[in-house]
């Protein structure tokens, strides 16, 4: 587990609470946890040149420590199809951003595989001030967000709590081939909310994670956002 401990010693060390993705979603890597790959480009000439590394389409994002929610600064932009969208996209981007914060440090811009669109997920932690860590699962968009229809359970947590929370759910039969859903890898789910509870457990400065949204298929799930906040 040495580059979770790394990175989370040198965030504190530079003062900072919030992990960039780049370094939450290392650290979920190093935790079994999918995530889409990518690499930071410091460049336009090095985002066209992971764009090509990584395979069309990509996704571009903005990574700095004083941007947390990135789209809300058009700091994300999506389905990037060549070479020239990825050029157009990194200037707009970097504009984007200055636009919303002029004295946000810019750390780079992310290049990263896009991930195809499917049911989302949301596995979450927070550190309860009685329990502990405690976890958090639910469905994407307005699931969470308008019908709070979420569950949860202290950490750490077995295979079959993990698949109760999921089954608990209102929104679950949309993972069950309901109508012209898919059937979701549950198995894949389980074993994001196991490794989640894992690495909450390792780490009790973690006070809270954010894997939103997660791309659930048929075969797998992907994790498109990671975020950490540490105490
Ligand atoms: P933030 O939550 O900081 O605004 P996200 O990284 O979650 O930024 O990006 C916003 C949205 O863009 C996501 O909810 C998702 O719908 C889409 N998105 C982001 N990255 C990817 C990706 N790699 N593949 C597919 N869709 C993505
Ligand atoms: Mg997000």
């Amino acid at each position: 587990m040495n580059k979770t401990s790394k990175i989370i010693s040198q965030v504190r060390s530079e003062g900072r609470k919030a992990l960039l993705e780049t370094e939450a979603k290392t650290i979920c890597a190093e935790y079994d946890i999918p995530v889409t790959a990518f690499k930071l480009a410091k460049n336009e000439k090095e985002a066209v040149e992971f764009a090509g590394q990584i395979g069309f389409p990509v996704v571009l994002k903005i990574v700095s420590p004083d941007i947390i929610h990135k789209s809300d600064a058009g700091g994300v932009m999506v389905n990037l199809k060549n070479a020239a969208e990825v050029r157009g996209a990194y200037g707009k981007v970097l504009e984007n951003a200055k636009k919303y914060d002029a004295a946000a440090e810019i750390v780079g811009v992310l290049v990263q595989e896009m991930a195809p669109q499917s049911t989302e997920v949301i596995v979450g932690a927070i550190k309860d001030l009685q329990f502990g860590q405690t976890l958090m699962f639910g469905l994407g968009g307005i699931f969470v967000e308008l019908l709070k229809d979420v569950t949860f359970r202290i950490a750490p947590i077995t295979r079959e709590e993990a698949e109760e929370m999921i089954k608990e759910v209102k929104a679950y039969p949309l993972l069950t081939g309901y109508r012209n859903t898919l059937q979701a890898d549950i198995d894949a789910i389980v074993t994001i909310l196991v490794n989640t509870s894992k690495l909450v457990m390792d780490y009790p400065e973690i006070k809270e994670l954010d894997l939103n949204p997660i791309m659930a298929y048929e075969k797998g799930a992907k994790t498109v956002d990671a975020r950490i906040i540490l105490e």
